[in-house]
């Protein structure tokens, strides 16, 4: 198992609430080591240690440190960080130390613990996550998610529940079937917040929250935090502490990126010249539409590569039989949409490389995401055609760096104006403050 260095710059800032105190007065003290380095120094009990040693956590993370102490003691936590920051263990790990101190039977359809997530993929992994750390303390956990038959949910929920993990939708559904009540519930959880809005949980959400018992925990996580998010977490959280880490607009520190200037019809031919390297162990492929991904999936059979694909055309089965050997290693290339690659987890991915660039910037910063996660190195690699030039301007402002230009094969560069070097728009004054991560090389092609 791999371990994991705490990452070089831990970027946190710990807050209790201070930017919206008007509504949700602050905690009065720190009663805690903010630079405590082990997860004993955090308080976890001897059960929780020995499963995060077994899973090769040697440290706690930042936003580990800064939220497990809090939610241990039971306070809410408003936690904005992204997918990769250790941020499920960060409420994982308390939510089961508390729980597992005062065992009762599981109750049918009752969970004491409720956890909302945007997206199957990211719900089923959360489950996984509770089942590992929870490895030693025998609680139950349950995930209910939409496209799948009901029945098996309705069945794991009747033969009882500590830890309920869903997307809201399938839950409003056994809701409405009174296969689930909420008056055991001490404590709620919100993932990805944003992402739920993105999808359109917004009306789920309150019909969620307006069941759920007003005496209660609540810990609340979003990669973003604009007005509307920040409303919603008003209203749901009482007194939270803030811990922020690795905040938006900038790219996880340890992911070497590099844009190489390629022609849409050369694309194919250098991505299978990329993945042709032998440092590509595990390679997540970008494309903007299912569609596209499906297409890409095809040239690289076509090129003897294996690739899957998993975007929403998909049925939910191909999907999970994709990231299961793509997790076990058996598939080396997943080629994804943005919306399908939420919330993937999958440890080790050497490689992203996005096919096509993401319309929006903030998209960019959700793919990179997939690999360096926990503190592991990792690479970016961006093709950028002639019509997407302006979107990686945008990109660049957005992450306040200027990506290193690789240097395409000679054969794949398209005679013209296209090949003139980039007049990219960064202004100097948003140059990356801290110095870059990595050296700004350009690859060469060799
Ligand atoms: P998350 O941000 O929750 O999506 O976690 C990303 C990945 O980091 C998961 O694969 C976790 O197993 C892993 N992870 C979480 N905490 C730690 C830690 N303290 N040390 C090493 N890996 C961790």
């Amino acid at each position: 198992m791999r371990s994991t260095r705490l990452p070089r710059r831990a970027r946190v800032s710990l807050s209790h609430n201070e930017s919206n105190a008007s509504t949700t007065p602050s905690l009065p003290s720190l009663p805690f080591a903010p630079d405590a380095t082990s997860f004993a120094e955090l308080g976890l009990e001897p059960r929780l240690l020995r499963a995060v040693a077994a899973l090769g956590h040697e440290h706690p993370t930042p936003i580990q440190v800064r939220a497990i102490p809090v939610a241990l003691r039971g306070g809410d936590v408003l936690g904005i960080a992204q997918t990769g920051t250790g941020k499920t263990a960060a409420f994982a790990l308390p939510i089961l130390q508390r729980l597992g101190a005062t065992r009762t039977q599981a109750r049918a359809g009752a969970p004491r613990c409720l956890v909302l997530s945007p997206t199957r993929e990211l719900a089923t992994q959360i489950r996984r996550a509770f089942d590992a750390y929870g490895n030693h303390l025998g609680l139950r956990t349950a995930v209910v998610y939409g496209g799948v038959g009901i029945q098996p949910q309705i069945a794991a929920l009747r033969a009882g529940v500590d830890v309920l993990v869903a997307t809201p939708g399938r839950l409003v559904d056994l809701m409405a079937q009174r296969e689930v009540s909420f008056g055991a519930l001490s404590v709620l959880v919100l993932d990805e917040a944003d992402r739920m809005l993105d999808e359109g949980f917004l009306p789920a959400i309150r019909r969620v929250a307006a069941a759920l018992p007003r005496e209660r925990q609540t810990l609340f996580f979003s990669a973003t935090m604009p007005a509307d998010i920040q409303a919603i977490a008003d209203r749901m959280l009482v007194r939270p502490t803030r811990v922020e880490v690795a905040k938006v607009g900038t790219t996880v520190d340890r992911v070497e990126q590099s844009v190489y200037f390629v022609e849409q019809e050369h694309k194919r031919a250098l991505l299978c010249r990329v993945l042709d390297r032998p440092h590509v162990t595990r390679a997540v492929v970008f494309t903007r539409t299912k569609h596209g991904a499906d297409r890409v999936v095809k040239q690289l059979a076509s090129a003897s590569v294996e690739a899957a694909a998993i975007h929403g055309n998909k049925s939910q089965n191909a999907r999970e039989r994709a990231l299961a050997r793509f997790r076990d290693g058996s598939l080396r290339v997943l080629v994804a949409t943005d919306l399908a690659a939420r919330g993937i987890d999958v440890t080790g991915v050497s490689h992203v490389i996005n096919y096509e660039l993401p319309m929006d910037p903030e998209g960019y910063v959700h793919r990179v995401g997939r690999t360096a996660r926990a503190g592991a190195d990792g690479e970016a690699i961006s093709f950028c055609s002639g019509e997407e030039r302006a979107r990686l301007a945008s990109i660049e402002r957005l992450i306040r760096m200027r990506i290193a230009v690789a240097e395409s094969p000679r054969d794949l560069v398209t005679e013209g104006p296209a090949r003139a070097q980039p007049r990219l728009h960064v202004p100097r004054e948003v140059a990356r403050p801290q110095g870059p991560a990595h050296p700004r090389r350009a690859r060469s092609w060799s």
